[in-house]
């Protein structure tokens, strides 16, 4: 059996969590809401196809976001392969390699090569100065990733897709509800992408949206995602089942009803977490540009090797020893990860900062499941993890490890 910290004398002890403390725990509004919606779904006997609450679910969205366009799809991955599709996108798309996997995914499963660019490590987003060298006649399209929630450097990389004639994407999937420069994020570029599955900060169990201000796209994105029926027995285009089921809207409906008391629980956290961490040399929280408006998901920390004289990952299964379930996102990398690390075994080489990111981050609990009590307890372990130095830190991990 593995040790807790709390057996370690050295430590003076502190309790461990019974239960495990997840990433990504989802956020749940009304309970009721959500079952009274669920009922009147069986009584109308309408379950799927364009019923009332996707329509509504759309609308909201479209208002809160304030775009004319708003497509729900089963999911994001396949609302991106849709975008992708209607966007007709051939040869290599420019993507940033710190990224979850599905953003190279959704253009590999249509036959399109993603081209991984590097970040910059002060905002992990596509570094728009890398774009350009990775630009060949193949190239049909950028598409950023506003990772974490934070902003892509919209404007430098609408000035690189209009010089070389590209298409301009976002996979938007951490941002619903986010802002860059003071403009709600979903307005930029052709297309952007929302998720709404259950490990983001407003969910629909599984779920999607397309967003546009171009009317025309958004006409050909609304019949791609039903087959391409135009009518009963019409079918205008190549199509695919991307359709959310109105279960799934009317759970997308009761969490946009409590986004606000989401948002403002996570923040709230990450507050706590801001203030705990201050005094944890090496230990870095990244942060968010108060101006804009932000979901707060995610609490993204760096760990600094060089004054924490202990690993991420031997920080990593500390924290798990501990029931803390911490994740390293996205180690190993995109570009590390099949299909694309046997094709491009030396792009490792130019992804530096994308690397390094992998090696440092690691993402903390947070969500509603969660308030101040128990983060001041994962700050304390994170404490004692990068306390006493190397000397310390190898006697409480091999101690961790002792059978
Ligand atoms: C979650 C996520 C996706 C995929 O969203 P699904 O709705 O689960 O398909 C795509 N890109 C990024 C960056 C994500 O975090």
């Amino acid at each position: 059996m593995k040790k807790h910290l709390s057996e370690l004398a050295i430590f003076g002890g502190i309790p461990a969590f019974t239960e495990k403390l997840h990433v990504n725990r989802p956020n749940i509004g009304s309970k009721q809401i959500l079952l009274q919606r669920i009922n009147d779904i069986l009584d109308s006997k309408w379950l799927s196809n364009n019923g009332v609450l996707v329509q509504e679910f759309e609308q909201h969205i479209a208002s809160l976001v304030k775009v004319k366009h708003c497509i729900a799809t089963c999911n994001a991955t396949t609302g991106l392969e849709i975008a992708i599709k209607a966007c007709e996108l051939t040869g290599e798309v420019i993507i940033p390699s710190f990224t979850f996997v599905a953003t190279a995914h959704a253009l590999q499963w249509l036959g399109i090569e993603p081209i991984f660019c590097d970040v910059d490590p002060s905002t992990h987003n596509i570094d728009p100065q890398k774009i350009e060298a990775l630009i060949t006649a193949k190239t049909t399209a950028i598409m950023g990733v506003h990772l974490w929630g934070r902003g892509c450097d919209v404007e430098a990389l609408a000035e690189i897709a209009r010089r070389h004639n590209l298409k301009l994407l976002f996979d938007a999937a951490h941002a619903f509800g986010c802002s860059y420069k003071g403009q709600t994020i979903g307005n930029f570029g052709n297309v952007e992408v929302f998720s709404f599955n259950a490990t983001k900060f407003c969910n629909s169990f599984e779920g999607g949206a397309i967003v546009t201000n171009d009317s025309e796209l958004a006409k050909k994105i609304r019949l791609m995602k039903n087959f391409g029926f135009s009518n009963y027995d019409c079918v205008d285009s190549i199509g695919i089942n991307g359709k959310m089921s109105e279960v799934s809207a009317a759970m997308g409906l009761t969490s946009l009803e409590s986004m606000e008391d989401f948002i403002s629980i996570n923040r709230k956290n990450y507050k706590k977490y801001q203030h705990e961490l201050s005094n944890i040399p090496g230990v870095n929280l990244i942060t968010y540009d108060e101006k804009e408006r932000c979901n707060y998901q995610y609490i993204v920390v760096e760990i600094d090797e060089l004054i924490t004289r202990i690993s991420r990952d031997k920080i990593y299964e500390i924290l798990w020893a501990e029931n803390i379930i911490a994740r390293r996102y996205f180690y190993p990398g995109c570009h590390q990860m099949e299909p694309y690390r046997s094709r491009i075994a030396d792009m490792g080489l130019m992804l530096t900062n994308t690397r390094n990111l992998a090696s440092r981050v690691l993402a903390l609990p947070t969500g509603t499941a969660i308030g101040s009590k128990e983060i001041g307890k994962i700050c304390q372990v994170l404490r004692l993890a990068t306390s006493g130095g190397n000397l310390i830190n190898e006697k409480l991990y091999q101690n961790l490890h002792a059978c």
